[in-house]
């Protein structure tokens, strides 16, 4: 495609200017598919995630219509690039779930409309809101809000939404998981019923569904399958291993592979923090974001993380919407996810912009039907690592099952461990008892499964209180 294609799309010249300036060649799917629409000012249903370009796919065309109010507002400003007389009101209000996200969205929209001259501000709970009421006093046309705050300064009579023509729900699906709905609501009520709205979602559950029929007139729905946009550019890779030896396995991937910037993610902020230390006694300077975090806190470790001084950072799933780094070489999901979204969406924090990127899972025997889903999601078999981890019992001929040890060796790749379906490895979970027989045990292509000593002895135990 040449050079002026987003120019084709019905972008002016200042912004096709900056977009060229950043080296944005060619729109991404998403922003084809509705810039011209949102230029025309058609409502918008778009089922995409961070990583498919939407940020620009909304901010563009708001940018163009602000713009031309505010030439026609005041030409003066326009000509000489000064600040004064014009008082902006804000008309374009953007909401997303994070103040991560949130930051990330202004930030994009600045730099977009460095040749626009629309004010904006960002609006987020966990600092004190002094800058931000001194912003809105001084007038802006662009608010980007998490919900909370908004509706805080709404209500303290900061912030009017009279004028506003554009709204954007972004991440829809996160805000309404994170219980944002009654303060959404209370927000949509103070804006005009005339507006152009946009709804982005990464999923649509029925709770989005309803949200979007109550709040769009006839949208354009556009739906940008993320398979389509990073897989192809991400190397992925399960191991098969049970939880105990998670660790061990991070450390020996950390010391042996050229990880320069990893992003490790954790389902629960006591297990990110946790594996924050670990990490960082073991000789690893890793920092930790989770939604406990104070928001300075958060800054710091992104910005330690940003500029190489700790390679790896340890996230949550919410903590970690909105990171946007061109440099993160590797994904470890230290737990799979069990929503296959949020599979794609973690690892699409890697191979930003065009670059590639790594992704590690690890996959214990209660993770199976995860990886299952996964791959069933995103239409693609994620290859198990070449390197397996097993356990093996000592060849003492001693069956006592509490004095068996478990010894975790690495297994040099053999080409059809590769292939071994993972299916095949949840049977031989399950039929863990069975992986006794000697047939099985003698063949080393066999051995690649891996059960956890940890899940019998709880297994055992369990079953040993119940009989009293
Ligand atoms: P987003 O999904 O909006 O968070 O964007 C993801 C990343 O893609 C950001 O780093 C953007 O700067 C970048 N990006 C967005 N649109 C384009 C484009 N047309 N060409 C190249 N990079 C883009």
């Amino acid at each position: 495609m040449d050079q002026t294609s987003f120019f084709k799309l019905g972008l002016i010249a200042p912004l096709e200017k900056r977009l060229k300036e950043k080296k944005y060649n060619n729109p991404t799917p998403i922003q084809e598919k509705t810039i011209s629409k949102l230029l025309d000012g058609n409502d918008l249903l778009g089922i995409a995630q961070t990583g498919s370009g939407k940020t620009a796919a909304f901010s563009l065309p708001i940018l163009q219509h602000l713009s031309s109010d505010i030439i026609n507002s005041n030409p003066v400003k326009i000509q000489n690039s000064t600040q004064e007389k014009r008082k902006p009101i804000p008309r374009a209000l953007i909401i997303a779930p994070t103040r991560e996200l949130a930051l990330q969205i202004g930030k994009s929209i600045e730099s977009y409309g460095q040749y626009i001259f629309a004010e904006q501000t960002v609006i987020y709970g966990g600092i004190k809101q002094l800058y931000q009421v001194a912003a809105l006093r001084r007038g802006v046309d662009i608010i980007v809000a998490t919900p909370g705050r908004l509706l805080d300064l709404i209500q303290q009579g900061y912030v009017n939404l009279e004028n506003i023509s554009h709204l954007v729900l972004d991440e829809a699906d996160l805000m309404l998981d994170m219980g944002f709905i009654k303060d959404i609501e209370k927000v949509l009520q103070k804006l005009p019923s005339k507006k152009q709205t946009m709804l982005f979602s990464a999923t649509m559950p029925k709770e989005v569904s309803k949200l979007a029929k109550d709040i769009l007139v006839n949208p354009i729905r556009v739906d940008v399958t993320p398979k389509k946009i990073i897989l192809d550019q991400i190397k992925q890779y399960v191991y098969l291993i049970d939880t105990g030896n998670k660790m061990n396995l991070l450390l020996d991937l950390l010391k042996s592979k050229k990880m320069t910037h990893t992003i490790i993610f954790r389902k629960t902020k006591r297990g990110a923090n946790y594996l924050g230390q670990k990490l960082y006694r073991s000789g690893f300077r890793a920092e930790t974001i989770h939604g406990d975090k104070t928001q300075a806190a958060r800054q710091r470790a992104l910005r330690q993380f940003e500029k190489g001084r700790a390679k790896i950072l340890v996230a949550t799933d919410v903590a970690a919407r909105g990171i946007d780094f061109s440099r993160v070489s590797h994904v470890v999901n230290y737990e799979l996810p069990n929503i296959p979204e949020n599979y794609i969406h973690r690892i699409g924090r890697t191979a930003r912009a065009g670059s590639e990127g790594v992704a590690y899972s690890f996959c214990d025997v209660s993770e199976m039907s995860f990886l299952r889903n996964i791959e069933r999601k995103s239409k693609q078999k994620i290859k198990i690592s070449p390197h397996s981890y097993q356990t093996e019992k000592k060849k003492s001929g001693n069956t006592d099952k509490s004095k068996k040890r478990t010894k975790y060796t690495r297994q040099e790749k053999s080409t059809s461990e590769e292939k071994i379906n993972p299916r095949r490895n949840k049977r031989r979970f399950e039929n863990n008892e069975k992986d006794k027989k000697p047939n099985q045990s003698t063949s080393n292509k066999e051995k690649v499964q891996i059960i956890t000593s940890k899940e019998k002895k709880r297994f055992y135990s369990h079953k040993k209180k119940k009989s009293f």
